[in-house]
């Protein structure tokens, strides 16, 4: 199922799903004729989307190295010559990786502005792709909606910070997320937080959404802010339902990450 944005002749998004629960994302600038797929789970389904709409692939854009976000990379580079792009950090188990960013850095697809965030947790190397001229966020498994990546290989400290950072997005941000987890997520949140009422009316959408095989994302920061309780560890509403009002934000993100696991 494809979810289109955007109006003819502007840079389009197109997700659609792959594998049994991933998303994938084209980004194409139909000006330069350029077209970059974020994270490549399944190389047949990627063809097959951009088979559909006469494009060519020019660049991957690798979130993280796990690997149904890199299964589909060499036989794309070899199929379109594309440029792979990937973190310094892990960078050497990337398969074809190009060129190594960090956070800060820029690439170019024609005219549009994508840039680096790094946000390590679910893996130490795992950067995100935000492209403000779009209002959109790439985030491979560091956020879900309502949900966010496990531990790996980073530290709960590391994750809270790198959710910070995506809180910072202007809140009209669309985030696109790498799996759609979001119904098991919201059960969790809910179990947490059954008086917040923004969450019991993200609940009901996803429930109609998902009872129509729809997808639930792309979500928005605005949406998270008030949801996920992995952005609101330090809402004293949320403090208070865990027992630790006051605490340190970091460890109450801590104790939610833990209860989620064994959830
Ligand atoms: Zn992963």
């Amino acid at each position: 199922m494809n979810t289109e944005s955007s109006l003819l002749g502007k840079p389009e998004i197109i997700q659609f799903s792959c594998l049994s629960d991933n998303y994938c994302s084209l980004i194409h600038d139909s000006v330069s004729g350029q077209t970059a797929i974020i994270d490549t789970p399944d190389a047949a389904e990627i063809i097959r989307q951009l088979e559909a709409r006469n494009w060519q692939l020019s660049h991957i854009l690798t979130t993280h190295h796990h690997w149904d976000h890199i299964d589909g990379h060499l036989e794309l580079k070899q199929r379109y010559n594309c440029e792979v792009i990937g973190s310094e950090v892990n960078g050497d188990i990337i398969p074809g990786i190009d060129r190594a960013v960090e956070h800060g850095d820029q690439i170019q697809l024609g005219e549009l502005v994508i840039e680096v965030l790094s946000t390590p947790g679910h893996t130490l190397g795992h950067i995100v792709y935000w492209v403000p001229s779009l209002d959109a966020v790439f985030v491979g498994d560091t956020l879900f909606s309502m949900g966010c990546g496990r531990l790996f290989e980073g530290s709960p400290q590391d994750m809270w910070q790198s959710i910070q950072k995506l809180r910072d997005l202007p809140p009209t941000t669309a985030i696109y997320c790498g799996h759609e987890y979001t119904q098991s997520n919201a059960r969790f949140a809910l179990s947490l937080e059954p008086d917040n009422i923004a969450l019991q009316q993200r609940v009901a959408e996803v429930d109609r959404l998902r009872a129509e095989n729809l997808p639930t994302v792309p979500t928005y920061v605005q949406q998270e802010l008030l949801t996920n309780p992995f952005m609101r560890a330090d809402q004293p509403e949320l403090q208070q339902q865990l027992n630790m009002l006051g605490y340190p934000a970091d460890q109450v993100f801590a104790e939610i990450r833990q209860q989620k696991d064994q959830a």
